[in-house]
């Protein structure tokens, strides 16, 4: 039986899978971890789906084996979730973004409803659940094409008014379904997920609505961490023979996708290197590199916008990791975060921390060089999240077999992408990408623009009750 425990509760009290999955946050507002991390070993000639069963059985011990296998074939025979792509001998870049929005979240969001509807039956429970999601662009609409529609769900999601792009934009405000609402919030990604977080720990407010579930599909959820370290492991019998070691360099901006390869490298993985790549909000690499996390800096808006966040969610996971589950010391750095804006942690904490992790990050330019390189040089496109790893990459090459996470298809960001590579103007930017390399634009984004804008709600980041009361009633 694998228990689950708060990254907060020093008295370490015990949920089971289904718990976690439907609560999303503890109520001390930590996080869930499993109490450990079972090794587990493959010949490597397993599918997705055999080692994502594999994976997740040895997390969901009060799912049945059945029903977990069922779920896992539904989802991953709808979309390839991991195609890799060898650029040389020596790089690989694993594609995680040919799901139906067109991002590496649709590798969680698409089997995190199933996975959470099953709980609800697990654990007998009638009450509808309603999902709350703070997004920097991806995450809102992966989520939302998971769970619209679901019986016994709600989704309700938060953007940033100015800080997504056109087309994830567009993408949110067109979703169709009827249990679905988005709204604009006035801030940035780190104030919508204050707010949400906020919602979703007020206890008076919770209370106030009996007759619902509040939950999460941020990567603050044990469901959406969980599915993200299948990739890891069948990307690296991939490209690794033989227990070699392999680097994986992750675009990363709530730390949810490389955590998860830490995650798989503790249950056995060779990995050697997890690489930490940050755009200009570099707070992750300025505390990979030191041991001080300060977010009293000044918050950019970039070309990268799924990684402009300053407060990473998922860093406490790791924290409780190297503090060996010292959940004393863990709410004590949290709080120094709260209160002062920032923490620091111990030597011999951060010193655990750089035996797996490197940090580097990309300024603006260097992420439209990166771009550029990759076409013209490797006739490859690559999006900008991804073009921030692979300019960390150049910087920090090894003898290792390199792989690197793909986290979106360049035509979810297709100006920054086309301005980039060819430094002028378009009127269709896709169009124009299109006709220039003859990479196929996907079929989601390719029918957005026959799509009705459905959703033109603009909140407060102090008013989402408000909002919520509306969609509730
Ligand atoms: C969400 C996202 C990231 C960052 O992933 P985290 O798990 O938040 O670190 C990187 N690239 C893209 C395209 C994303 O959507």
């Amino acid at each position: 039986m694998m228990d689950y425990i708060s990254t907060r509760d020093g008295a370490r009290r015990k949920y089971c899978s289904s718990e976690v999955l439907i609560k999303g946050l503890a109520d001390d507002g930590g996080l869930f971890v499993p109490v450990d991390f079972p090794r587990i070993d493959f010949s490597g000639s397993e599918t997705y789906i055999e080692m994502a069963s594999a994976i997740f059985n040895q997390f969901l011990t009060d799912f049945e084996k059945n029903d977990v296998q069922n779920i896992v074939r539904q989802t991953y025979s709808e979309f390839n979730p991991s195609v890799l792509t060898n650029i040389s001998d020596q790089l690989s870049f694993l594609e995680l973004w040919h799901g139906k929005t067109s991002a590496f979240k649709d590798v969680a969001l698409q089997i995190l409803p199933r996975l959470l509807t099953q709980a609800l039956r697990n654990r007998n429970e009638g009450a509808e659940i309603v999902i709350l999601v703070a997004t920097s662009g991806d995450t809102g609409k992966a989520a939302l094409e998971g769970f619209a529609n679901v019986p016994q769900t709600r989704i309700a999601v938060f953007y940033p008014q100015d800080g997504v792009s056109d087309t994830q934009k567009l993408q949110m405000v067109t979703q169709e379904g009827d249990n679905v609402a988005v709204f604009a919030i006035k801030g940035n990604f780190d104030d919508a997920q204050t707010a949400v977080k906020k919602v979703l720990n007020d206890g008076d407010y919770l209370k106030s609505k009996p007759n619902v579930l509040f939950s999460s599909a941020n990567s603050i959820n044990w469901g959406r961490l969980m599915p993200q370290i299948v990739y890891y492991f069948s990307s690296y019998f991939a490209v690794a023979k033989a227990n070699k070691k392999v680097n994986f360099i992750v675009p990363t901006g709530n730390f949810g996708d490389i955590l998860a390869g830490y995650y798989a490298k503790k249950m056995g993985l060779p990995i050697a290197q997890l690489v930490c790549a940050s755009n200009k909000n570099h707070v992750l690499t300025d505390f990979i590199q030191t041991g001080e996390y300060s977010i009293k800096r000044e918050f950019h808006k970039t070309i990268s916008p799924s990684m402009d966040i300053l407060v990473s969610s998922n860093l406490e996971r790791l924290l409780f990791d190297v503090y060996d589950g010292n959940a004393a010391a863990i709410a004590r750095l949290m709080r120094d975060l709260s209160e002062r804006g920032a923490f620091k942690i111990g030597r011999q904490q951060l010193e655990k921390i750089q035996e797996t992790f490197v940090a580097d990050f990309a300024t603006e330019e260097e992420t439209k060089n990166a771009i550029k390189t990759a076409y013209t040089q490797h006739h490859y496109l690559i999006d900008t999240h991804t073009a921030v790893a692979f300019s960390v990459y150049e910087k920090h090459r090894s003898d290792n077999k390199t792989v690197i996470l793909s986290t979106a298809s360049p035509y979810k960001f297709p100006q920054d992408v086309y301005h980039a590579i060819y430094n002028e103007n378009a009127a269709d930017y896709a169009a124009a990408l299109y006709d220039k390399t003859g990479c196929e634009i996907p079929k989601n984004i390719k029918e957005l623009k026959n799509k009705r804008v459905l959703h033109t709600g603009i909140v407060e980041k102090g008013e989402l009750k408000g909002a919520l009361d509306e969609f509730l009633k």
